[in-house]
């Protein structure tokens, strides 16, 4: 998930926001006020709206730190972590690795939760130290600020629990498929399949409880569903890649038989002689016998045509220097993530300064549709 607002780091993790929270943001702020007004009919307008948006933003605070609680543990596992990016249903923190054991896989599973929980008791103890007692309805606009945050984060802790893949629940039952079989492959499918179960179960309640008169909230769970059964899925087809090259290196499927075409080609010949008669997405460019960088059809787009008869390739090529690269070595499922990361569908593939081949997106599709046709 990309964001599209950066806040700023928090312990050298970078926090951003995609659109779809401020939507829901407002959302939650609004139906807060709303709350608020109804059981504090006594409360003015202005005390109202602070309360609903100070318990918005301390909300927002908590969900960042369900999201700590995952990364820390990560990191202090040793995997690597970027960013945690808030989007419509809740938070999640991109770690660059998978754990590599289920003792990992539990305890970072189970760190958010735990988290969760931890908040929820401390601002309830607070509320209580404060003079509320479980039978009334705080009065005292911090008060019920503080057992609202109190209330959601227990609920947020409960509902990231459901053991469905890839839910925080989902993860502490793979790790604990795998810590019992010593097959984290197996784990994840029972895990994914048990979240399309649970997700299905979603959109059913939901859909009832629609239908049933229950009001257009109950929809909300129907698409949380949505949401989940869509995750699950991808989980599911992400371990089948994974499984599929696992123990296929970059060597073995790269292409070594690039295109190359000269630095001072014009990008008019290499648009008629080269990209049309060729077929091929992506070209290495060479400057006196050595390759100075890529050029591909999307590179060249960026020209406007009446131009392409005077420019050359090596003023719009990607510089070598400035691509990243894999190495011939490389796990194939290592280089697809690389992919992932930049955002690129090819990868020059380089050894001791010398370029190898090329490894792109479609090769790896290629052979993952070979070995399900042969159920490899
Ligand atoms: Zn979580």
């Amino acid at each position: 998930m990309h964001p599209h607002l950066r806040l700023g780091r928090l312990a050298g993790i970078e926090i951003g926001i995609h659109y779809s929270w401020i939507l829901i943001a407002t959302l939650i702020t609004l139906s807060l006020g709303a709350h608020f007004a109804e059981v504090n009919p006594q409360w003015t307008i202005g005390v109202i709206w602070s309360a609903a948006v100070v318990t918005g933003l301390l909300f927002f605070a908590s969900i960042v730190v369900h999201e700590l609680g995952h990364a820390l543990v990560a990191r202090a596992r040793g995997l690597p972590v970027r960013s945690i990016t808030l989007f419509a249903l809740g938070g999640v923190a991109s770690i660059e690795k998978d754990a590599a054991d289920a003792r990992t896989e539990f305890w970072m599973g189970i760190a958010g939760p735990l988290t969760s929980v931890g908040i929820g008791v401390v601002c309830m103890g607070l509320a209580w130290a404060l003079g509320w007692g479980t039978n009334l309805t705080p009065a005292d606009p911090p008060m019920a600020v503080l057992v609202w945050l109190g209330y959601i984060n227990v609920m947020l802790a409960a509902f990231n629990m459901i053991p469905g893949f890839p839910l925080d629940g989902g993860r502490v039952l793979r790790a604990a498929v795998w810590g019992v079989t010593g097959n984290a492959d197996r784990a994840t499918r029972i895990a994914a399949r048990i979240g399309q179960g649970v997700a299905l179960l979603f959109i059913m309640f939901g859909v009832w409880q629609f239908f049933s008169g229950a009001g257009v909230g109950s929809l909300w769970i129907a698409l949380i569903g949505w949401f989940l059964l869509d995750a699950a899925g991808a989980a599911y087809f992400q371990m089948e890649t994974v499984a599929t090259l696992k123990g296929l290196r970059v060597r073995d499927i790269m292409a070594d038989d690039c295109f190359r075409i000269g630095a001072r080609t014009s990008l008019q010949t290499f648009a008629d002689d080269y990209l049309l008669r060729t077929g091929q997405r992506c070209f290495v460019v060479e400057d006196h016998g050595q390759v100075a960088g890529l050029i591909t059809a999307v590179d060249l787009k960026q020209v406007p045509r009446d131009r392409w008869t005077h420019t050359t390739v090596d003023a719009v090529m990607r510089p070598l220097s400035r691509l990243r690269t894999v190495t011939p070595d490389m796990p194939v499922v290592d280089a697809l993530q690389a992919m992932g990361r930049e955002d690129v569908n090819q990868l020059p593939v380089v050894s001791n300064g010398r370029l190898e081949g090329m490894l792109s997106r479609g090769r790896i599709v290629q052979i993952l549709q070979t070995r399900a046709e042969l159920s490899m």
